[in-house]
């Protein structure tokens, strides 16, 4: 089963950001009309993620959530969706999508004094947007991601 690629409606940009860090190809409509909205999940074969009915009456395959919090948005897709990987993945820019790669070591035009020691002695992975030069490596950032994602999944109503 091939993985889906997501388009998310401007009341959820920061799902977006959690499905990217998740992995998943996620584009964030931003200020597009409902007409471009419905073109673009066509044109790129993407699935719509939105909190406006009206939308979702016009795509089938979107999913239509209800819950105005990230946690409930969460839970929600995880209920319409149950393949929803809860794992995070160095693979797409949480800010724009552009796809990430793992650097052999920090780049020379890095910030060098927001990058912890271990980042920069190479002892610790980094990767950078292909996009828009992002630096993204495992620390305090990615653990506080993941208990949330944790804590969110484990929230989901106990089933039958
Ligand atoms: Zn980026």
């Amino acid at each position: 089963m091939s993985e889906p690629r997501w388009l998310v409606d401007e009341m959820l940009g920061r799902l977006a950001r959690y499905l990217r860090f998740l992995g998943y190809d996620t584009e964030y409509a931003h200020g597009a009309t409902d007409d471009a909205i419905v073109f673009r999940a066509k044109e790129e074969g993407r699935r719509v993620l939105t909190r406006d009915r009206g939308l979702a009456v016009r795509l089938p395959d979107s999913i239509l959530l209800t819950r105005t919090d990230i946690g409930g948005q969460m839970e929600e897709l995880g209920a319409a969706f149950p393949t929803l990987r809860q794992e995070v993945r160095f693979e797409r820019c949480s800010l724009c999508n552009g796809s990430l790669t793992p650097l052999s070591a920090v780049p020379p035009n890095a910030d060098r004094e927001t990058l912890p020691a271990d980042v920069l002695s190479g002892g610790t992975a980094v990767y950078a947007c292909s996009l828009c030069g992002h630096l993204y490596w495992e620390g305090y950032h990615t653990r506080s991601v993941r208990t949330r994602l944790t804590r969110w999944h484990r929230s989901e109503p106990a089933s039958l």
